[in-house]
């Protein structure tokens, strides 16, 4: 068998129709209108968290999906992951099955030990599983019915094991999640154990004030990442590996030249460059797909996101030495990868390109006096003295070159510094005061677009959403 990423996507979906599982395609990822809870869809459950309040409303008690999922600030954060790690991604798919008061907690669990070990035939010995110590059920199914040995059950507390949406209002509960051993002997225990699946028992809603309601009935929700997956059927130590986006990260070598595949076979001094190419690789993707989901590159909510991505992926290339722009020319590479299973790519791949070219034109402007005035910074005794740079420095690099400042921490983290966040939230909402000013004497006129901007940048600001946390960012 040859486990390409449409193959596994196959295998998943036909397997989980074949247990009366209604197939859905993908939603955006913009969540509905109507909940305001988040800023992106980053979890499969998140087009369907209101049935998990009335199940009765479902289309079908049982449901199968691929979702396309985007983690880039708020509770579940990768950006800074993100070529750091074999595992994470700001985009990704997540496989998910879900039972709006179809099934229970067993048939959740055999299902999925069923396809991994059945149907992918991942051998039982490399696999291991965590449960909520509190949560017995789950444990005496393991132990019980599917017969695994007490110590390939991880008994832990409820920061691992008890999963929710965001921070702020939503269904949440206690989860089991399975492991696939790498036997990369020489990593940490988080990347030697890869987490694959996450099988989470809804059982709960918090309310906005923190409080737990029990929900009429228990629901399942599960996710379980693409990506990681190719990487284990295809035996490759890394995600930015496998199929899914080995040829992007290719395509970025051939682009700088001397570029490299994989981490397994990297020449002393280039692992920085390697990260960067996957950095660019994982970018793209995620950019590519929030401007074919509607975003645009802006200073304010979701759009603003997709600028700090999208610059973040010009840092990268200046870093590996482009200096010319360079993301529209990828662009192909991305509708070959993804093009079948999402055809958004390549109906709107004219204005997608045109878009990544645009905002790259943009920042290319101001990128090289930027980067300049943080050499600047970083050469002086002061700053180097404590490792910070100053929040006056991070103003004027956002506000007249265009950095995003989490793009400054991270270039700052690069060398072992920090920067001063706190100080810079202080100069930007006085900067927002005086804007404000001027907004109350020019009067407004307020659209339903610049309302739900400024909503989008409200949830930004507190940190709540899935969004970005460039107040009170934490380096
Ligand atoms: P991790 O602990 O590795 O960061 P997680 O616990 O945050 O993962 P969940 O919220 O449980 O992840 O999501 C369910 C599944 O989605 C995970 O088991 C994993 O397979 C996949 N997944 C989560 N985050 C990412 C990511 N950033 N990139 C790729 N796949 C991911
Ligand atoms: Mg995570
Ligand atoms: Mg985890
Ligand atoms: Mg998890």
């Amino acid at each position: 068998n040859v486990w390409t990423s449409a193959a596994i996507r196959k295998r998943f979906l036909d397997y989980f129709a074949s247990k009366d599982h209604r197939v859905l395609p993908s939603a955006s990822l913009i969540p509905e209108e109507s909940d305001q809870s988040l800023l992106f869809t980053n979890a499969g459950m998140v087009p369907f968290k209101k049935y998990f309040q009335r199940p009765d409303t479902a289309p079908h008690p049982q449901v199968a999906t691929i979702q396309k999922c985007l983690r880039a600030g708020g509770k579940h954060n990768d950006l800074d992951n993100v070529g750091y790690t074999p595992r994470h991604h700001t985009f990704f798919e997540m496989m998910g099955n879900f039972s709006f008061g179809g099934y229970d907690k067993r048939q959740a669990i055999i299902y999925a030990w069923e396809f991994l070990t059945q149907h992918l035939q991942l051998p039982v010995d490399r696999l291991r599983v965590s449960v909520l110590a509190s949560d017995t059920e789950s444990q005496a199914i393991w132990k019980n019915i599917v017969g695994l040995s007490a110590d390939h059950i991880d008994v832990l507390g409820s920061q691992d094991n008890f999963w929710s949406m965001g921070d702020g209002e939503g269904p949440c509960g206690p989860c089991t999640e399975i492991f696939w051993d790498t036997r990369q002997l020489d990593r940490s225990t988080e990347d030697r154990w890869l987490e694959i699946w996450n099988i989470v028992f809804m059982e709960f809603y918090r309310d906005s004030h923190g409080k737990l309601d029990k929900l009429p009935t228990l629901c399942i929700d599960t996710g379980m990442g693409l990506e990681r997956m190719a990487s284990v059927l295809q035996n490759r130590s890394n995600n930015f590996d496998t199929d899914a986006l080995y040829p992007l990260v290719s395509a970025v070598g051939t682009l700088v030249g001397g570029g490299h595949s994989s981490l397994d076979q990297v020449i002393p001094g280039k692992a920085e460059m390697l990260a960067g190419q996957r950095i660019i690789a994982d970018h793209l993707r995620s950019s590519s797909f929030l401007i074919a989901d509607g975003v645009v590159p802006s200073n304010v909510g979701r759009g603003y996101i997709l600028r700090r991505i999208i610059r973040r992926a010009v840092r990268a290339g200046r870093q590996l030495g482009l200096v010319d722009p360079f993301l529209r020319s990828l662009y192909p590479t991305v509708t070959q990868l993804l093009g079948n299973a999402y055809p958004e790519l390549t109906e709107k791949g004219t204005l997608i390109a045109d878009q990544l070219h645009q905002e790259e034109s943009i920042f290319y402007k101001t990128l090289d006096k930027g980067l300049l005035l943080l050499e600047q910074a970083f050469s002086r005794p002061e700053f180097a003295q404590k490792k910070l740079i100053d929040s006056h420095t991070a103003f004027t690099l956002y506000d007249t070159h265009g950095f995003p400042v989490d793009l400054t921490c991270a270039i700052a983290k690069e060398r072992g510094w920090q920067v001063d966040t706190k100080g810079f939230a202080k100069l930007q909402q006085k900067q927002r005061e005086r804007s404000q000013h001027t907004w109350k004497t020019t009067g407004p006129t307020s659209t339903a677009a610049d309302l739900s901007s400024a909503w989008a940048d409200s949830m930004i600001r507190s940190g709540k959403a899935n969004g970005s946390t460039f107040v009170g960012y934490d380096p």
